[in-house]
């Protein structure tokens, strides 16, 4: 390891800078790579430049498209992909980041906020970074303890913490140059996207809708740290203005589309998680919403008003937030259909006339095409089964949502399509201006929408006013596995959208396919939830290269180039949302890099035999198990611990850990708060003595059903 100069000058600049975990491997040594002078001086202008050889900013242009314009890598000689090198990272828990490649240099995150800087040709480590995200924070996020990645800007790395702060560090040295508490941290607040840097100015949201919070997206002054402009997406709840910029739209246009309800006390949702996209000749700013808090449109709103922003797109002017358009894709929204999917600008023919559009497949499953200067919707086509609504109306925007779909007015169960995992997520979609052609990793997976009999606020556990777990009302564990599991389907889509239509589709193992990145050496590089990694061909979607990543693959894959080499980058680490509960595998954290003719190898897999478990006896009558246990273990449980607790991999699997056949330490650490810093909190406020001894029961009782079942099963 050659980090020893490195980090002596880290570690003497600043305390918080940890050495590099023993487990870095050098490919090649660093080929010339400059990090003198202005480092990691990314400008508005570079990133309007296009430069090839760089990724930097989050979608690597301010349109978002993914789209590296490097050829050297290419259809005829992918085979010739091998590894340049790897590093491991030192958080293993699910990995969503995009680097940010500049000038030789990586800017990564892992897991509870780290970041990593890397020489970018070699792997070198030059700094890391812990924000020292207290453990109890876990329980704040809603889909894993995820960062999406950093911005730079003019020689500062910037990255928003889960538990809310948005920090300003050296590109150079990793030192903290400033940082700024962007949330209420006594709320359910976190940050897992990256921010985007626009005119100086630091743009960051947050997440916490499924929790109950109200949603907003800030402008920092990139230099000093302070707040210049505030956008809120719903209501003030108290019915006053914030002081924010936003006042003047919420009290025209905002407020009256909210009625009496949850979102009072709430906040309403509509959070700023994820997507960000700039036209800087139209000087406007693009920003995804998520859906509503509560996500029950009758406890939340009455089942009336379209409740504005949620799942919408805004326009707005990035130096002030002045509001300028929107476009609303759900209104009344109570499937968790948010609109914080990647926002991809492009410029095409439709119909004959050039137009600037703006692309989104949000998670309801259409295809949105919209003129970007004026919010118009030009076409909207399903690129899945969408059983919410069939169709949209061009000519008002709206969709023609399906009377049975509105499950909390009807008071009726919905088996809808998309389920809340969307059509498609946070996973980044891709765009082609050459091919003309959109990549979208999309998924088709049902779900039973069940709205809640008696909601009531929680607190530390979701607050949907729907049953999330899909077992009320629907007992026969058969029918629970037809509604859930056996349409559980990915695929990569690409769709041409002047024609709003498919152009081919690769139908995946599972549904858990990760970001996409298109290149101009026509090919389509995806990581998935089976372990590989893949390339394809970009005209008709055939396999041409894959990789054995030894980990499920969420994160989506970059390209950059040094020294005429063009290299190829991505984070590998299972988990997520949806590993947590419905997934299967195994987390091997790290940073992997190809190159033509690469050298490195990953070390071999170590095969550890399973135990067999004993059959434990059970402790409780099997009805209170399967009733009281398994309703508590439902709502507080699941999210991390999985479904009918068979765990993703990433937290411990509770039918096979020894800590459940010991009541008290179950007990120490469910109501005591034994393992809160690794974001098991105590449950005492929430879950009674007899409730712990219940879900203690329940998970003795699975693990009796599970008996000689192989792991995962
Ligand atoms: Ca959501």
């Amino acid at each position: 390891m050659k980090i020893g100069k490195w980090l002596s000058v880290a570690l003497t600049v600043f305390g918080m800078v940890m050495a590099i975990p023993g487990q870095g491997h050098e490919a090649s040594p660093a080929n010339g790579t400059d990090v003198a002078g202005k480092a990691a001086w990314v400008t508005g202008e570079r990133i309007a430049a296009n430069e090839a050889q760089n990724w930097m900013s989050h979608g690597r242009g301010y349109d978002e498209k993914r789209y590296s314009p490097l050829v050297q890598i290419d259809v005829n000689n992918i085979a010739q992909l091998k590894l340049a090198w790897f590093q491991d990272l030192p958080t293993k828990r699910g990995q969503e980041a995009t680097p940010i490649v500049v000038d030789g240099m990586m800017f990564t995150t892992s897991a509870w906020s780290h970041v990593q800087a890397f020489d970018a040709a070699s792997g070198r480590p030059l700094w890391s970074f812990d924000p020292k995200v207290p453990g109890v924070n876990g329980i704040k996020a809603c889909c894993d303890v995820v960062n999406r990645g950093v911005a730079v800007w003019k020689g500062k790395v910037f990255v928003g913490t889960i538990d809310g702060r948005l920090i300003a560090l050296d590109a150079k040295s990793g030192k903290v140059l400033w940082s700024k508490v962007t949330v209420d941290q006594s709320k359910p607040y976190t940050i897992t996207g990256a921010p985007r840097v626009i005119k100086g100015k630091v743009l960051i949201g947050n997440g916490g809708a499924e929790m109950g919070v109200r949603g907003y997206l800030s402008a920092y002054d990139a230099d000093k740290g302070t707040l210049i402009w505030r956008f809120y997406t719903t209501p003030n709840p108290k019915g006053k203005p914030d002081g924010a910029v936003s006042d003047k739209i919420i009290a025209k246009l905002v407020a009256p589309t909210w009625f009496d309800g949850e979102w009072k006390n709430s906040g309403g949702g509509g959070t700023v998680w994820d997507s960000l996209a700039y036209d800087p000749e139209l000087d406007l700013l693009y920003v995804g919403v998520d859906n509503g808090s509560p996500w029950n449109y009758m406890v939340r709103s009455g089942g009336k008003g379209d409740n504005l922003f949620l799942s919408s797109i805004l326009a707005l002017r990035p130096d002030t937030g002045e509001y300028v358009w929107h476009y609303q894709t759900t209104p009344g929204d109570e499937w968790d259909y948010a609109a914080t999917q990647s926002i991809i600008l492009a410029d095409m023919e439709i119909g004959g006339q050039k137009r600037k559009v703006l692309m989104q497949v949000p998670k309801n499953g259409f295809f949105y095409v919209i003129d970007r200067k004026t919010g118009e919707l030009l076409s909207a086509k399903p690129i899945v089964e969408t059983t919410w609504a069939k169709s949209i109306d061009i000519a008002s925007g709206r969709p023609n949502i399906e009377p049975d779909a509105r499950y909390s007015v009807n008071g009726k169960p919905f088996f809808g399509l998309p389920s809340p995992y969307g059509a498609h997520s946070w996973h980044s979609m891709a765009f082609d201006p050459a091919l003309g052609l959109a990549f979208i990793p999309a998924q088709d997976i049902s779900f039973p929408f069940v709205a809640e009999s008696k909601y009531k606020s929680r607190g530390l556990t979701m607050n949907l006013g729907t049953d999330l777990s899909g077992t009320a009302e629907l007992p026969d564990e058969q029918k629970e596995k037809v509604a859930t599991r056996s349409r559980l389907k990915g695929a990569i889509i690409a769709w041409d959208p002047v024609t709003q239509k498919q152009a081919w589709r690769v139908d995946q193992a599972g549904p858990t396919n990760g970001g996409l990145l298109a290149t101009a050496g026509g090919l389509v590089f995806q990581g998935n939830g089976a372990g590989e990694f893949v390339a394809f061909r970009a005209t008709n979607g055939e396999r041409l290269w894959s990789f054995p990543a030894q980990t499920g693959i969420i994160a989506a894959p970059v390209s950059y180039s040094i020294d005429g080499r063009q290299y190829i980058s991505i984070v590998v680490g299972w988990g997520g949302g949806y590993a947590l509960v419905m997934g299967e595998g195994v987390n091997r954290s790290r940073v992997l890099t190809f190159t033509l003719d690469g050298k490195a190898e990953l070390p071999a897999v170590e095969t550890v035999k399973a135990n067999q478990p004993t059959l434990p006896e059970p402790i409780l009558p099997v009805a209170t198990a399967m009733s009281t246990g398994k309703q508590v273990y439902s709502r507080y449980c699941f999210a991390c611990h999985g479904l009918n607790a068979v765990s993703g991999g990433i937290t411990p699997d509770l039918r096979r850990s020894p800590i459940v056949y010991n009541q008290s330490t179950f007990n120490a650490v469910v109501r005591k708060g034994a393992l809160a810093d690794r974001g098991m909190v105590s449950f005492a406020s929430e879950i009674t003595l007899e409730e712990t001894e219940a879900v203690r029961a329940y998970l003795i009782e699975r693990a009796r059903e599970s008996y000689a079942q192989p792991p995962g099963k």
